[in-house]
């Protein structure tokens, strides 16, 4: 009876991971989604802690009980405490750490049920496969995770490294497929095995630089979810799958996505020859001058705008302007000015980053136009607006070939009549190189922190 429940829970929970999901692709329900999606999941966990024993608890349940709710205990603390704490612009290295901590699950997995599956050819892949994978997840995960904090901004790069990663992601297949074969329950084999995946998912990840961390991250999500259905497969557990299954083929999609927003092939992310180019890091021959710009001048030039386009970056979230530029938005509108935002598939430090700021401060829907659609406007613009943007608008992809950047779509807004780019000095963006668009006789720089600019100029937009 007990495990018709428990199939029965199993059930409700992978139908809410669905519908959680599809509430997630709107950003008006995806609050609710989550919610939904966790509800599930504490269904999934509570009937696997109390309806999986078939034969009733005995006293070293107890023990296992107490150590059960002891983690969870801490496991929720911590992330409750962390995910309350961090700030916006620090979630992406949250959700790399988060997906960092479903990798080390799977390898955990991976490395308790070594010894039971040792003979069994079918389970110990299922096994070794889960490990391997959740394993170069979570160390992958790590360095994500410091490059976004800045603590490892520049790429680290061996001496044909392409090369040495292929090489040594081929070896980890040759050795786990070793283990299998030789029906080996050797220890030493097992963490050898788990420390050359750790190693190698930190080779994989650390010669990524320039603007390809988008790629990246999507990627290691979707490793996540397949060491986790993995896990599913070995133990039958039906949600188990579903959920790796899920966030497996949506890391994947996503990945697709980000490899078509960075023009870079799937192929070239595994086998290496990613985030190649070295040359130019630093700057490109920079030609002109900077020509800045005070608050009544841009005031004065937007009021007399027909068409205006803002293009939020990551600035825009350092800087918390997402209310403010809702109300520059409104009140260019009321006086007949049109106004829509451009929003780059990888701005920020998140996919989606852009959409979820400015959905934050109700900007409406339509008005945030992707960038295919919107490139095609700005001739017709007569201000481009771009508040803490950077890469997203760096000619550099277009014209310079030995650019980190070069092949990545980017907004063309140098087509526009003006452009002003509001940031607080000169200093790069993420991909650390110079931006040629700041010395463009059309461009002037709107020097400050995004907010108080913002709330400036609305200031002076309102006296005239
Ligand atoms: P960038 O990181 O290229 O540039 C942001 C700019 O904002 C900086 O040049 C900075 O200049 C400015 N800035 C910072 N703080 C403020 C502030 N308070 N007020 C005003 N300006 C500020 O951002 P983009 O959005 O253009 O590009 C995103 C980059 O991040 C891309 O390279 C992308 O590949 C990468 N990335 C994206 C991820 C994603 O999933 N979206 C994930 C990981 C990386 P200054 O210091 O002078 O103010």
């Amino acid at each position: 009876m007990t495990q018709y429940i428990l199939e029965i829970a199993y059930l409700i929970a992978s139908i809410t991971f669905i519908i959680g999901l599809k509430m997630m692709s709107n950003p008006k329900k995806a609050r609710q989604g989550n919610l939904i999606a966790a509800a599930g999941m504490t269904i999934a966990i509570i009937g696997t802690i109390f309806l999986y024993s078939k034969e009733g608890l005995t006293s070293r349940d107890n023990i296992k009980m107490i150590l059960i709710f002891g983690g969870i205990a801490a496991g929720t603390i911590i992330g409750w405490l962390t995910a309350k704490k961090v700030q916006m612009t620090k979630m992406p290295e949250l959700v790399s750490m988060f997906n960092g901590m479903g990798g080390a699950c799977a390898a955990l997995i991976g490395l308790m049920e070594f010894h039971h599956s040792v003979g069994q050819t079918s389970t110990m892949i299922t096994v070794l496969a889960g490990m391997i994978i959740g394993s170069v997840s979570f160390s992958g995960s790590i360095i994500a995770y410091l490059k976004l904090n800045g603590a490892m901004a520049k790429p680290i790069r061996l001496p044909k490294y392409n090369i040495i990663n292929t090489i040594v992601m081929f070896a980890l297949f040759a050795f786990a497929a070793y283990v299998v074969v030789s029906g080996t329950d050797s220890s030493t084999m097992l963490y050898l095995l788990f420390a050359a995946a750790l190693f190698y998912g930190i080779l994989f990840v650390i010669p990524i630089g320039g603007a390809d961390m988008p790629v990246v991250i999507s990627l290691l999500n979707s490793f996540t979810g397949l060491a986790a259905a993995f896990g599913g497969f070995l133990y039958d557990n039906k949600v188990m799958l579903t959920g790796g299954i899920l966030v497996g083929s949506a890391g994947t999609l996503l990945t697709i996505v980000m490899c078509k927003a960075m023009n870079r092939s799937l192929f070239s992310v595994i086998f290496g020859s990613f985030g190649g180019t070295t040359a130019a890091a630093d700057g490109a021959e920079v030609a002109g001058s900077i020509k800045d710009i005070s608050t009544t001048d841009v005031a004065v030039l937007m009021n007399y705008s027909k068409r205006v386009v803002i293009v939020p970056g990551y600035g825009l979230a350092v800087a918390q302007a997402q209310h403010i530029i809702h109300e520059l938005e409104l009140l260019l509108e009321e006086r007949g000015v049109e106004v829509k935002y451009a929003i780059h598939p990888v701005a920020g430090r998140m996919p989606g980053h852009m959409n979820v700021l400015l959905a934050e401060s109700n900007v409406d829907y339509g008005k945030m136009v992707e960038m295919d659609e919107i490139n095609s406007e700005f001739e017709q613009t007569d201000v481009v607006l771009v508040v803490g943007a950077n890469d997203v608008v760096n000619p550099a992809a277009k014209t310079d070939p030995s650019s980190p950047i070069y092949g990545m779509p980017i907004l063309d807004v140098e087509k526009a009549k003006h452009i002003i780019v509001n940031k607080r000095s000169m200093s790069a963006g993420y991909a650390g190189i110079e931006n040629l668009l700041f010395y463009d006789p059309k461009t002037s720089m709107f020097f400050g922190d995004a907010k108080k600019a913002l709330t400036a100029l609305v200031a002076e937009l309102k006296t005239m």
